[in-house]
């Protein structure tokens, strides 16, 4: 079978940054498993899925506009100390959800300097290419239960 819209692919991937660094990865022996189509991966890495099959194996570059996006310096603010009150020790690294007029968004530390906090709202892995191995552990097709959730069900069945 090979991976189209609807479908639940089960994968192993490790992603690794320009450096070889590597970012992220699946853990051992638990594939992740998504509903193929429904934007729930980054579109780069979704669109070079397609087509593929159970026990390929696959590297792929993923641009920043396929991935994460493009580094946005506008969300980039530095705000008082006292605008964080009731959050005790602010570090660097740290994520914090920022209230602005579209909603709560997800913010990080990346610099404080006095009585300055630097807030990033970029993903932070916006502007970096991404170098993914996949390999692909199985392709089946969603249940009507699954497609009408929206999201992959466990091997025992549902799960929320
Ligand atoms: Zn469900």
């Amino acid at each position: 079978m090979s991976i189209s819209p609807d479908q639940v692919v089960s994968l192993h991937y490790t992603l690794r940054d320009d450096a070889g660094e590597v970012i992220d990865r699946s853990a051992e022996g638990e594939p992740l498993e998504y509903l193929h189509g429904r934007g729930q991966l980054i579109p780069g890495l979704e669109r070079e899925l397609t087509g593929r099959g159970a026990g390929d194996r696959l590297e792929v570059k993923i641009a920043p506009a396929e991935g994460y996006g493009e580094y946005d310096p506008e969300l980039v603010q530095k705000v008082p100390r006292r605008a964080l009150k009731g959050i005790g020790d602010v570090r660097v690294g740290m994520r914090l959800q920022a209230q602005t007029p579209e909603g709560p968004r997800p913010v990080t530390v990346t610099h404080l300097a006095g009585d300055l906090v630097t807030l990033d709202g970029n993903h932070p892995l916006a502007g970096k290419t991404l170098h993914f191995q996949v390999e692909i552990a199985a392709v089946r097709a969603a249940t009507s239960e699954e497609l009408a959730h929206g999201h992959v069900h466990g091997p025992g069945g549902h799960h929320h």
